[in-house]
């Protein structure tokens, strides 16, 4: 095609959340658990639950994403979201039932982990060619844990975590991090994630060619010309993709 760029990817960065670790799918089959066991919670259903919780969730990614909280922070934060549920199900809990909850759903959640299907695969096929990267949002102890729950602590080669890094995403901070650690500049990294605003926009800002992982489908919020994919299989399709390059259009500036 006229105009697109067409080089091989000397190294490739993805996303964590929900790109590789399948936090929305975990935290649904969670919050599942949780609404069994709970009759106040299950006068809502599990969609309206689990759209709730994320809400809840990506407000205070705001400001917990960033560095430095002690555990007791994040906890008193997922009990925050439990009462916030409890309140949308019409049922005024007290702070220690909502500990109680958020204690609950954080077991059923670390039980209930789980891959985005063909993430595993893809990074491994990926990691033969190239080196691979994760740049992620997020406490390091937490992110080191989901990469050793997907067993590929010894393939990806950079792990970039903001909260070791200071910055986060979509600040090129964190993605100038990245590149450092790979010594590569940004017209040869990729970089694959679900977040418009985080991965795309912020890999865009930073120079590096995003591929736009929108598995559930979202509208796009953009006329921004960026590579996209719902799903990890068939991984020739997505190994393609990352090679290929996009499409340059008048709307390349984010
Ligand atoms: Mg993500």
């Amino acid at each position: 095609m006229a105009g697109s760029v067409g080089r091989e990817p000397s190294v490739v960065f993805f996303d964590m959340d929900d790109t590789l670790f399948d936090h929305s799918l975990t935290c649904r089959a969670a919050l599942g658990e949780v609404r069994r066991a709970e009759p106040r919670l299950a006068v809502l259903s599990l969609d309206r639950l689990w759209q709730t919780y994320l809400d809840h969730l990506g407000a205070a990614d705001l400001t917990l994403g960033t560095v430095g909280h002690p555990p007791s922070v994040y906890a008193a934060a997922r009990a925050a979201r439990f009462r916030a549920l409890a309140a949308d199900a019409g049922w005024s809990c007290s702070p220690a039932e909502a500990r109680e909850l958020s204690t609950a759903y954080r077991t059923h959640y670390q039980r209930l982990r789980r891959a985005v299907p063909g993430a595993v695969e893809l990074v491994r096929r990926v990691a033969r060619s190239r080196p691979v990267g994760v740049v992620t949002n997020n406490q390091v102890a937490e992110q080191v844990d989901k990469v050793e729950f997907l067993g590929l602590s010894t393939t990806i080669d950079f792990l970039i975590i903001s909260e070791a890094v200071g910055a986060e995403k979509p600040d090129p901070a964190i993605f100038r991090a990245a590149l450092a650690a790979a010594r590569a500049r940004p017209r040869e990294a990729v970089m694959v994630g679900d977040s418009w605003t985080n991965d795309v926009l912020g890999a865009r800002r930073a120079g590096i060619r995003p591929v736009w992982f929108n598995r559930f489908r979202k509208p796009r919020p953009t006329r921004h010309q960026v590579a996209e994919v719902a799903s990890f299989r068939p991984l020739a399709r997505i190994e393609r993709l990352l090679r290929r390059g996009t499409p340059r259009g008048p709307g390349r500036a984010p």
